[in-house]
This record gives structure tokens, C-alpha cells and sequence, in this order.
């Protein structure tokens, strides 16, 4: 049973080989997913970290004391960051998701009393809000933003939550948003949050290691009165390895419900802070060492130069012809649209083509396709060069014209009722959709385009059923 014995050797070739078929992590190229320092001492660092620790277990911090200290002081560097008062506390996660999820149990946990629990968010949150409530059955009331800035409407979020008063357990808000990369007005958020005697969680999962070293004009952490968690990764913009993030609670009264214990089975007592039980060390010691490493002047540095780098793709962009930036950015997240004449599908194939990878964002409620930028330190001095790209992109995708999507195709994918699919059906759709072959293979083609722009004038459930059906068969 298994594979043969291998030697090491052959093992980290192949390894090595498997590789070269993804994303570079590195080289300031590929502008979502990864983000890039462009320090190699502390990646080498942040990699030694991550084998040293890979074996330690956070299971038990008594067993592996050093666990314990690492967390405690990475939630001391934030607690400070983010203008914590001395009752702050935290926890470090596998991810901003892991956070959210988190900062949504404990908010749901501490009030049993409310069986129909509902999140007050405004629409632009992250969808791993939508995946908390999803899994711990809230409610999630998501509310209209403002149409000019993207951001949350204050007055809307505070009628949501007299709308569904004595039901509400958590609200929230991003510093920044990820698809436009603005910052929600934290502070009117939270005059209305504390009028209510409501938690108020602040998403910085991609802010949190930027804004602290950014000009930010108001007050977005736990320096506004109300703020009662805050989650910010540091596998984003702290520019540690993958698998790591925090979560703070405004005091500890509001973290106990996230903490677990169960003695009720023959085995050790369980005592879990976060939804892993068993979890690597790497993470948490790599995030130690790299914080470490840049310490705060070399974060203000690394910001400072994705921040320029950010205003330099603004201006490039609003010298280009057919592209517009959909709203000034607060941070490092630029949110790009077009103006018809080619489409953000075709632009992202193209681009990657030449070696940058962009991200496609679907249109939501309205508001047509954009791409996506995160700009990372990395990045920063190849932004002419990303700029020429996009221009040579942009003339070809005008010159190809937009992706049509088949008028009966579009009216088709309207009419759909995901929920009345079968298997068969849902086979018939991926190969309409361009995501399954004849005869069912299953793959991605080389052109995105077409794919994406026809799940583009899918209804939002019909596009969820046919990626969950795209994923249920590529793992197969
Ligand atoms: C990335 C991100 C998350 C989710 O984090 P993961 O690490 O991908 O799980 C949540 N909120 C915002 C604003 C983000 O950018």
C-alpha cells in the first residue's frame, strides 16, 4: 500500500518540479494572494523559523512554553499597534479567517439567551464573514454601502441593527475593505454600536500591518471607544509565511466564550483557544521572528514603499485610456474598472501572459467587474513596468472588444434554480461553462475570459453552485 520509498533527494526535486507550475510567491509579480517584502534575509528567516517550530505542538502551551511566549508577546506588539488599552487580549489563529470565525462564535456564545442571532455587516465585508455565519447558524443582515465611496453607511448599519434589535450579537466593519480597499467609518460605526450596548469587530485582516505606518485621518482601532475585537493577519502585510493571523478582544470578559473545554470523553481534557486543537508551531514562531526582524521601523519602511507604489498605479491608471480606479484607495488595494470597450476578463488573461497575475472580481449587485491589485513592498519598483503591461493589455483587449456572453446563454443562467440541479445537470453546466471537457474532464482551460465572463451574468447563487460543483469534481 502507498507509494514506493523515495530518496530525499528525488523528493525534493520533484517538489521543486510541482512548483513551477504555480503563481511565483515572490518577484513582486502576482498582485493577489501572495505579498511579497522583497527581503529575502527575512524570508530565509521566516523559513527557518517555520521548519524549526513545524513539529512543536500549540495543542498545550504548558508542554511547549515557548508557544506561549511567542503569542503573548506578538499579541503585545499589536495590543500597542493597534492602541489597545492594558486589558486587551489575543490569539493567534491559522488565518483571518480562523480570526473572523472566532470573534463570531465568541459574539454568538456570550449571548445563549438569543436563539435567532444575527451580524450586522455592511455588503462589502469578507466573505468569510458570510462563511461564520453559515457555520455557527447567525443571521447575516448585510447592509447597502455608500454608491460613491464604498464605504459602510453609518445610519443604514445603525437602522439595521434597531430593525433587529435584541437579536443582534456582533456587528462589523473593514479597515480596509478588500475589493476597494477602503476604510468603513469606524467611528460612527461604533457611536452607534455603544448607544446599543453592541460588540463592534474591526476586520484589519489586511490593514492591520499597513494602516498603523499609513496617514490614516480618523481613528479605526481600539482607540475608538466600542471596538470590541479586531483581526489582522500577519501572513498578509506582517510578511510572514502562510498561516497566521490575530485576533484581540477588547478585555477578557469578551474572549471567554471563544475559549473550549471538554473533559467529556476518556481521553486528555481538551482546552482549545481556536478551532485547530492540534496545530504547528511554524506559523506562530515564523510570525515571531519576521516581526521581529523588521521590527517597526522596518514596517514604516515597507509601507511607505507599497504606499508609493500604490499612488504610482493610481496616477499610471488615471493617465490610461478605457481604465479607471473605481474609488481612491485608503491603503494598498486598488480596485480597477473599465469603461466598456474591453473587459477586466480578457485584461487578466492577458496580463498574465506577460507574467503578472491580476485578480477578477465578479459584479455585485450592480456594480460592474473590477480587478484587483494588492500592492506589496515588492512590487513597488516594477510599477512602470506593470503600467506599460496593463497599457499593451489594455490595446489588445480593445482591439479583441469584450467577451460576449450568448443572449439565450445569459437568459439561461437567469432562469436557473441552482437548488433544483442534479449531479447530470450540474456536469452539462460545467461544460457549457467552459470549466469540464467532453466527456467530463475537468480542468481549467487556458482562457479565462470566457469562463469568467458568463459566471459574471450568473445570478450569485447559481455562480456559488457551479464553482461548488467545479471543486467537488477537480478533488474527486
Ligand atoms: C484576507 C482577508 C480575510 C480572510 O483572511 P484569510 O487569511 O484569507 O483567511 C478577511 N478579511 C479581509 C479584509 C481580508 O483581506
Amino acid at each position: 500500500m502507498g507509494p514506493e520509498p523515495t530518496p530525499a533527494a528525488a523528493v525534493l526535486a520533484q517538489l521543486e518540479q510541482l512548483r513551477a507550475d504555480d503563481l511565483p510567491t515572490h518577484g513582486g509579480r502576482t498582485l493577489a494572494y501572495v505579498y511579497d517584502s522583497g527581503v529575502a534575509e527575512a524570508d530565509e528567516l521566516g523559513r527557518q523559523a517555520l521548519a524549526m517550530y513545524g513539529g512543536t505542538n500549540g495543542l498545550d502551551p504548558t508542554a511547549f512554553p515557548s508557544l506561549l511566549r511567542m503569542e503573548t508577546e506578538l499579541v503585545g506588539v499589536a495590543r500597542e499597534m493597534f492602541h489597545g488599552g492594558p486589558d486587551v487580549v489575543g490569539t493567534v489563529t491559522s488565518g483571518g479567517t480562523e480570526s473572523i470565525l472566532l470573534a463570531v462564535q465568541a459574539a454568538r456564545d456570550a449571548h445563549p439567551e438569543i436563539t435567532d442571532p444575527v451580524l450586522v455587516v455592511p455588503t462589502t465585508i469578507h466573505a468569510a464573514f458570510h462563511k461564520a455565519c453559515h457555520y455557527f447558524g447567525l443571521e447575516r443582515v448585510s447592509v447597502p454601502v455608500d454608491p460613491g465611496t464604498f464605504r459602510a453607511d453609518p445610519t443604514a448599519m445603525a437602522a439595521a441593527m434597531d430593525e433587529h434589535a435584541g437579536r443582534v450579537v456582533l456587528v462589523a466593519v473593514s479597515t480596509p475593505s478588500y475589493a476597494h480597499g477602503v476604510i468603513d467609518p469606524v467611528e460612527e460605526v461604533a457611536a452607534a454600536t455603544r448607544e446599543r450596548g453592541l460588540r463592534l469587530h474591526v476586520d484589519a485582516c489586511i490593514g492591520g500591518w499597513v494602516l498603523p505606518w499609513a496617514d490614516v485621518a480618523d481613528p479605526w482601532d481600539f482607540a475608538v471607544e466600542g471596538v470590541t475585537s479586531l483581526s489582522a493577519d500577519l501572513h498578509k502585510y506582517a510578511y510572514a509565511p502562510k498561516g497566521v493571523s490575530l485576533l484581540l478582544h477588547a478585555d477578557a470578559a469578551l474572549r471567554r466564550p471563544q475559549l473550549f473545554a471538554s473533559a467529556d470523553w476518556p481521553g486528555y481534557t481538551m482546552l482549545n483557544s481556536t478551532v485547530q486543537s492540534t496545530k504547528s508551531g511554524g506559523p506562530l514562531a515564523a510570525a515571531w521572528a519576521v516581526v521581529r526582524y523588521f521590527g517597526d521601523s522596518g514596517y514604516a519602511r515597507l509601507v511607505r514603499t507599497s504606499l508609493e507604489g500604490t499612488r504610482a498605479v493610481v496616477a499610471g491608471i488615471e493617465t490610461q485610456e478605457h481604465l479607471h480606479v473605481v474609488v481612491p484607495p485608503d491603503s494598498t488595494l486598488v480596485a480597477i474598472g473599465t469603461d466598456g470597450s474591453c473587459d477586466v476578463f480578457t485584461l487578466s488573461d492577458l496580463m498574465l501572459e506577460r507574467g503578472w497575475f491580476v485578480q477578477p472580481q465578479m459584479g455585485f449587485e450592480g456594480a460592474p467587474a473590477t480587478l484587483h491589485v494588492s500592492l506589496s513592498a515588492a512590487t513597488a519598483a516594477s510599477v512602470p513596468d506593470f503600467l506599460t503591461a496593463l497599457g499593451e493589455c489594455v490595446e489588445e483587449a480593445v482591439r479583441r472588444g469584450p467577451v460576449v456572453v450568448d443572449a439565450e446563454l445569459r437568459a439561461a443562467a437567469e432562469a436557473i434554480d441552482p437548488a433544483t440541479l442534479d449531479d447530470d445537470a450540474f456536469d452539462g453546466l460545467l461544460q457549457v461553462a467552459g470549466l469540464a471537457g467532453e466527456g467530463g474532464t475537468i480542468g481549467l482551460p487556458e482562457h479565462m475570459a470566457p469562463v469568467n465572463a458568463l459566471l459574471d451574468v450568473a445570478p450569485p447563487r447559481l455562480r456559488e453552485a457551479l464553482l461548488v460543483a467545479f471543486l467537488d469534481r477537480l478533488t474527486r
